[in-house]
């Protein structure tokens, strides 16, 4: 039909991260609404959302507080900024609550929109903090191959994921790329997870060697690696990655934007793996999505540089109109209450252990090469051969078979190549994971059988 919102979604609307073309063919998948850790089509299908989103929406599609919490903001001063001297209660409510909540001494919050925009904001003050300090040379910034860092010209260079990078001419001057620490993928014959720590700790310090101790200014890293395939670091990683950062002065970034809030079964990401970051960039799962929010928290190594104004630099020129809007301000600040008046982080831990041995328990399955994660994140990597790790034909025919077979079976994950990732509302039950590890099963079963076909 001409005027069916399928119609006027191909005529008129160009989706993210799509080939248009495919999409003519493929139509699109409208969601109407949310309830709980449920999403529901316009055909009335109604799906367990294991993704929450895009890893964001840490308190299910139907929390009333959050919407209360905006209308009240809405009704009271719908937008205000935080450019040079003014401001606003919840953005001072929200700081506040944010430097409290870090799991290191942090000194302030600073306010973007989105993931993107806080690495970029976070890539600009390392750079104007190397300048105030009288250090131009110090500008370049490590992160790792598969690495999500966002899409804006500077994030997409620090991300590692060649889709975002070759048909834009990125990286940008001064970003360079380590190992992926994927052992599963990456780790050679015979080395234990400790091992190929140690050769990827040593991989780095040549790096900064090679380049210069006095060139590098930072990196960047997620605790977890989310769009990278889920890739949680094997044992002694980011102790041994800091160890190095720490003989040369280099900042450490925490990208907490799919970690923060609950996800590894701590608040933080940093507190799982024991990472001392001098900035955490945080976003998604602040305000479970609801209203787009970001938000960086920078030491006073990274403040004082910053506020010193004999830095013969002046001001630190850089903020967003929305940045720290007051609605998503206020809906943020009620979304933590939330997250820690019911204690989801330990909801995380629990059910999230259930949810790891459960999915562990497909390891057996023929399709299955790996499965990881931690707390309420998870990748079911699928082979065509698990001994050789092959995929089945183009890398990622697999993950996109099953992905579209699990989808049918009402449950909605996302194929990163061959990697099926899971990530539920924090708000997720063992019943429920249970339902969803047994569609997962069914589908896995049916992707075999066309594969053997
Ligand atoms: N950092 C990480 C770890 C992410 O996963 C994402 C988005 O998925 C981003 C940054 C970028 O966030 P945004 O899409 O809000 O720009």
């Amino acid at each position: 039909q001409p005027n069916s919102p399928e119609a006027r979604d191909i005529l008129y609307h160009l989706h993210a991260y799509t080939n248009a073309r495919k999409h003519q063919e493929t139509g699109p998948m409208i969601i109407e609404k949310g309830e709980g850790i449920y999403v529901e089509d316009s055909n009335g299908k109604r799906y367990i959302e294991a993704m929450a989103g895009l890893w964001s929406v840490g308190v299910g599609f139907s929390e009333q507080r959050l919407v209360d919490a905006a209308m009240r903001q809405m009704s009271k001063l719908p937008f205000y900024h935080n450019f040079g001297h003014k401001g606003h209660s919840p953005l001072i409510d929200l700081a506040e609550k944010l430097v409290k909540m870090a799991p290191v001494p942090m000194s302030k919050a600073f306010f973007t929109n989105s993931g993107s925009e806080a690495n970029d904001t976070a890539m600009k003050m390392i750079w104007y903090r190397s300048n105030a300090l009288g250090q131009p040379q110090r500008k370049k910034i490590i992160s790792r191959k598969r690495g999500y860092h966002g899409v804006t010209i500077a994030s997409a260079s620090l991300t590692g994921l060649p889709n975002n990078q070759i048909s834009f001419d990125l990286p940008i001057a001064n970003v360079l790329h380590t190992s992926s620490p994927h052992y599963w993928r990456e780790a050679l014959p015979g080395e234990s997870e400790e091992q190929f720590s140690t050769r990827l700790a040593n991989e780095l310090e040549q790096m900064i060697l090679a380049e210069g101790p006095e060139t590098i200014a930072a990196f960047f890293g997620e605790p977890v690696m989310g769009a990278g395939g889920v890739v949680v670091p094997p044992a002694g990683y980011w102790e041994k990655i800091q160890a190095v950062l720490n003989k040369y002065g280099i900042l450490l970034v925490a990208d907490e934007v799919i970690c923060g809030f609950g996800r590894t079964g701590e608040m933080f990401g940093s507190q799982t793996f024991g990472m001392k970051p001098d900035i955490m960039v945080m976003s998604k799962q602040i305000s479970s999505s609801y209203l787009p929010i970001s938000a960086l928290l920078i030491n006073d190594r990274v403040f004082e540089p910053l506020a010193d104004e004999s830095n013969r630099i002046g001001t630190f020129g850089h903020g967003f109109t929305g940045g720290g809007h007051p609605v998503a301000a206020a809906v943020a600040l009620e979304n933590l209450n939330i997250i820690e008046e019911r204690d989801l982080v330990s909801n995380a831990r629990e059910v999230g252990a259930h949810m790891q041995k459960r999915l562990r328990e497909l390891a057996s399955h023929e399709l299955v090469g790996e499965v990881r994660g931690i707390g309420l994140i998870a990748a079911v990597e699928l082979v065509a051969d698990k001994a050789t790790k092959a995929p089945w034909g183009q890398p990622g025919a697999l993950g996109g078979l099953a992905n579209g077979l699990l989808q049918q079976n009402g449950v909605i994950s996302r194929n990163m190549g061959d990697a099926l990732a899971f990530c539920p509302p924090l708000i997720i039950t063992k019943e429920q994971v249970d339902t969803l590890v047994d569609a997962l099963k069914v589908s896995l079963d049916a992707a075999a059988a066309q594969v053997r076909g």
